[in-house]
């Protein structure tokens, strides 16, 4: 546990919380919604600081992230909680626990920990980063110590409070909307009155750091593929954060509360992608839909396969030393360069 940084004291001995836009204001004795920030004494504490609930081996594909690094080892690491309540939530056994549990660990420990494992970066994932970004931000600076890059896998539910401490040391960002971020989906799924903030922060990213930026779409049959708030969403990504933002549709499966819903239909996603297309933008994808052609990254000027990939798998790189379709010489706008691909998903050994 350590005191938190971002939060302004109110009336009263209560605090208000600014790592989100939830804006929490916490009494006396009383926990955020998010579970791990409490107000004790009128200071408000980060319960999880020091505590990591799990530590995973992932390809930089899984995030889901193609244009920053491609190929890499990625150090995945959660705390409990989250600031949003998703009805179909994945990993809803970390992010909906309200309980402070995990192994206790030094900021200092974690790149260690990953270097041991052949990484090359740590992401922030499984639950919102945001809420536990005091954490994040003294692992991240000695990550950066190490050589190591640092990626959030967000909902984008940030401040520009928490924006600001992004930049002090995150690399990349991957913002994840759910059902295009359609309002009446948002309320009703995810506990949020609507996705004004994401759009906010993505602004104040884009304007203020220098952090690499991907857009993820959950895309939920029935109540959240609306094809009108995919045109808006993908308009407002050209318009604001421009043609080489990279956007993946991911492919719903029933999980958490909503196993009643199907997985997503295959031509829903393909919909959505042909949407962002013909609205501009150059590097639209599928996921979770491992063979399909739509997980390859195509040149958009002669339009050839220049990344292939299966599932999180790189099968085929087609540029040259630049990241220049090897085609055309068209500039293709990935940042690094390829590393070892990785084929498969290595847990940490038990003692962790
Ligand atoms: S981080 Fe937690 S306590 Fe802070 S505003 Fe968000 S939900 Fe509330």
């Amino acid at each position: 546990m350590k005191e938190a940084e971002l939060y302004i004291p109110i009336a009263n001995g209560r605090v208000m919380c600014t790592a989100c836009a939830r804006h929490c204001q916490v009494g006396e004795g009383q926990i955020g919604l998010c579970g791990i920030r409490q107000n004790i004494g009128g200071k408000l504490q980060l319960l999880s600081y020091g505590k990591l609930f799990t530590g995973h081996i992932d390809p930089i594909e899984k995030k889901p992230v193609t244009h920053y690094h491609p190929g890499s080892r990625i150090f995945s690491v959660a705390t409990s909680g989250c600031s949003w309540l998703c009805r179909y939530c994945q990993n809803w056994d970390i992010s909906q626990r309200r309980k402070i549990e995990g192994f206790d660990i030094e900021p200092v420990q974690v790149p260690r920990l990953a270097q041991a494992q052949e990484c090359q970066g740590i992401a922030y994932t499984y639950n919102e980063p945001s809420i536990f970004i005091e954490f994040a931000r003294d692992i991240g600076v000695e990550a950066h110590r190490k050589g190591m890059f640092n990626i959030f896998v967000s909902n984008g539910y940030d401040t520009p409070e928490s924006v600001a401490m992004m930049s002090q040391f995150l690399d990349c960002i991957t913002v994840d909307f759910k059902g295009s971020g359609e309002t009446n989906f948002v309320r009703k799924y995810i506990g949020i009155p609507n996705a004004d903030p994401i759009f906010d922060t993505l602004d104040e990213i884009r304007k203020k750091t220098k952090i690499h930026v991907e857009i993820t779409d959950l895309i939920v049959p029935q109540v959240g593929d609306n094809l009108e708030q995919a045109r808006k969403l993908s308009k407002w990504v050209y318009d604001h954060l421009g043609p080489e933002t990279p956007i993946h549709f991911l492919r719903f499966h029933p999980d958490y509360k909503m196993m009643e819903f199907p997985n997503t239909p295959v031509e829903t996603l393909e919909k959505h992608h042909k949407i962002a297309k013909e609205e501009g933008l150059d590097y639209a994808y599928l996921g979770n839909v491992p063979g399909h052609p739509l997980e390859h990254t195509y040149c958009p000027e002669c339009k050839k396969v220049v990344v292939e990939r299966y599932g999180y798998d790189i099968t085929g790189w087609f540029l040259d030393s630049k990241n220049n379709c090897r085609f055309c010489g068209h500039p293709i706008s990935i940042e690094g360069k390829l590393a070892a691909t990785v084929s498969e998903e290595r847990y940490l050994p038990a003692y962790f």
